[in-house]
């Protein structure tokens, strides 16, 4: 009886020691166009407004760190090169390396047990760590991220712009054979992209033209901060136990589907349900029309190219699921099948291959300033 009753209080003990009556609201974080990139919850306390320390890895930085200690209420991130040392409800903060400290006008809090930071955390401090200004509007609760280093210009903003997505890279060598990596051989096929695009009317960019590690989160960051690109195009080597498999395919991310192991590797297949619960951003669900347009254009500029039938297929497609616009996943052929692998090392193969996704995306740049001009007559949506 008596360890029930100090049970209970030590339950309330937890919750009084988390409860703030600060107001919980909702800011829109958007890029320099004013497009959304998150919407997050956003706490009001003590005059000012605090942020969930997720948003950082959300809008800034994928690679970001934390960690908490419960019984010196320690929060460490790391955050580009730095580490940068708090105390909850202690307005002092250090950053190493340099041993350099600074004082913020609100501490941070615990709330719900999540560590949050004030808004001046990320207008000030953020722009001197990484290559963003930010601007917090408190009417409008939006606070805007706008990259300092942006070199679009006018011309360029008007182009038909396409990411195109090299799979793997660095550390990550994605499937293997015969010495032959999937890393490389998918930046090979990046730089005849790139030769060939450079007198094309569409824009191209890459997620990486060099042998980088990138995580999926990175590529997810770069792409949807891009907002001028109307489509993603994720390239990929296939690989199978299976050494009849063969040929080009396509996959759509379909949350819905039980289409499952059809053969991509594990890491490109993902649980549709791991997104933090905090935020609710856009999926790609809403674009899985446009998505499967796209899959179908490129069929049949691959089929038309190399003379042998494209498959199409839709499961839940990790790389795929949080990209902002229509997107797919090209596999361009199997290391495991001899025929495949052969025909994957030629430049010959490269460059067509390269040529025909182009060409399928001038392709959809037609049927999607069609639609546009469709959509733009019935406008009454939503
Ligand atoms: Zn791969």
């Amino acid at each position: 009886m008596s360890i029930r009753i100090i049970q209970l209080l030590l339950v309330l003990l937890a919750f009084t020691g988390d409860l703030y009556f600060g107001q919980a609201q909702f800011i829109n974080i958007v890029d320099e166009n004013g497009k959304q990139i998150i919407r997050t919850d956003a706490v009001l306390e003590r005059g000012t407004t605090y942020l969930p320390v997720e948003v950082l890895s959300l809008v800034f930085d994928a690679n970001l760190t934390q960690k908490y200690i419960p019984l010196t209420k320690k929060l460490t991130l790391t955050l580009g090169k730095k580490q940068i040392h708090f105390r909850i409800n202690a307005t002092s903060i250090q950053i190493e390396p340099g041993g350099e400290s600074t004082v913020l006008s609100h501490p941070p809090l615990l709330i719900k047990r999540k560590p949050f930071l004030p808004i001046e955390f990320f207008t000030q401090l953020v722009p001197q760590i990484y290559i963003f200004d930010v601007s917090y509007n408190t009417t409008l609760r939006r606070m805007q991220v706008i990259e300092k280093i942006s070199g679009s210009t006018k011309n360029e903003a008007d182009q038909f712009t396409a990411i195109i997505d090299f799979g793997h890279g660095g550390k990550d060598t994605g499937c293997h054979q015969n010495g032959i990596l999937e890393k490389d051989l998918v930046l090979r096929l990046a730089e005849r992209i790139q030769m060939e695009a450079s007198d094309r009317t569409i824009k191209i960019l890459l997620t990486r033209d060099s042998d980088t590690t990138l995580y999926a989160k990175d590529r997810i960051r770069f792409s949807n901060r891009r907002t001028e690109a109307k489509l993603f195009i994720s390239v990929h080597c296939n690989m199978s136990f299976s050494p009849k498999k063969k040929g080009l395919e396509v996959y759509v991310n379909n949350s819905k589907s039980d289409l499952l192991k059809i053969g991509l590797e594990p890491n490109e297949i993902g649980n549709a349900n791991d997104q933090p619960s905090l935020f609710k951003p856009l999926t790609q669900d809403q674009f899985l029309d446009s998505s499967r347009q796209l899959a179908t254009v490129l069929k049949h500029q691959f089929e038309d190219v190399f003379g042998q039938k494209v498959s199409v297929f839709e499961l839940p497609l990790n790389m795929i699921r949080n990209i902002y616009m229509p997107a797919v996943l090209v596999e361009i052929g199997y290391f495991s099948n001899p025929l495949d692998l052969k025909k994957l090392k030629e430049n010959q193969f490269l460059s067509q291959a390269a040529v025909a996704l182009l060409q399928a995306i001038e392709r959809y740049h037609e049927i999607f300033i069609t639609q546009n001009n469709l959509s733009s007559i019935g406008e009454e949506v939503q």
